[in-house]
């Protein structure tokens, strides 16, 4: 395993010793399939091994067990240890799941409308389906928008939890989605001490990240990938 400055390892927040867990930074060129495929070599997986979820925002969570790509899917969960779950992200969460010592993982494009219609719901879901208990699972919330400069208007303020929302001066609000998130998620029946949430602002950190919200229709995107040694 060779981790360039391209990109940031989290595999040591998880308890597994065998789980492998990476996040892109800006400076890593990443286009399309090809680029998680570079991403996957460069960092001791192998390519052919992808799960690609085509992200639509949706709230679709699925277990798969063959590499390739996956329809209309923002959450994909393998129990084949020889599969790499991928993500792309700018802004969105990357959240990544893992058993403590079984090979049970899966990683979750989590956006706002992904988050208020439950995709971390359907996480939960597909792990209990498999007869897997929640509390065994560490789960990592990377770098992603933070309250600092996540702001909606009335428009769609109607559609969050008023705990994690701050009226600002302006008359917008401040959104604190990765709280929401963690709320969620021990909801569900995930231990808290086992959410670790990264307090990296995409928007913030221009040096480091792209940014959906910074950069619009030009902003690219980082990639999360998941596997095991
Ligand atoms: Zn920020």
């Amino acid at each position: 395993m060779t981790i360039n400055q391209d990109c940031l390892d989290l595999s040591h927040h998880f308890s597994n010793p065998n789980i492998i867990s990476i996040f892109s930074y800006k400076s890593f060129l990443a286009n399309g399939i090809e680029g998680r495929k570079n991403l996957a070599h460069q960092t001791g997986f192998n390519p052919n091994s992808l799960l690609n979820p085509k992200q639509t925002h949706s709230t679709n969570v699925v277990l798969w067990e063959k590499p390739g790509s996956v329809m209309d899917t923002d959450g994909i969960f393998t129990s084949n240890p020889k599969l790499v779950c991928s993500i792309q992200v700018a802004d969105c969460m990357p959240v990544y799941f893992a058993h403590k010592n079984k090979p049970f993982f899966g990683l979750v494009h989590a956006g706002w409308r992904g988050l208020v219609h439950g995709i971390l719901l359907q996480s939960a879901k597909c792990i209990k389906e498999n007869e897997k208990a929640l509390s065994d699972f560490d789960v990592l919330i990377g770098p992603s928008i933070q309250n600092c400069c996540f702001e909606v208007s009335d428009d769609v303020i109607d559609q969050f939890d008023s705990r994690f929302v701050e009226k600002k001066e302006d008359g917008k609000y401040r959104i604190d989605l990765q709280k929401m998130a963690l709320s969620q998620l021990v909801k569900s029946g995930f231990q808290s001490e086992k959410i670790i949430i990264l307090n990296e602002c995409t928007f913030c950190n221009e040096d480091k990240y792209h940014s959906y919200r910074r950069n619009g229709n030009k902003a690219g995107r980082m990639i999360g990938l998941l596997g095991m040694k």
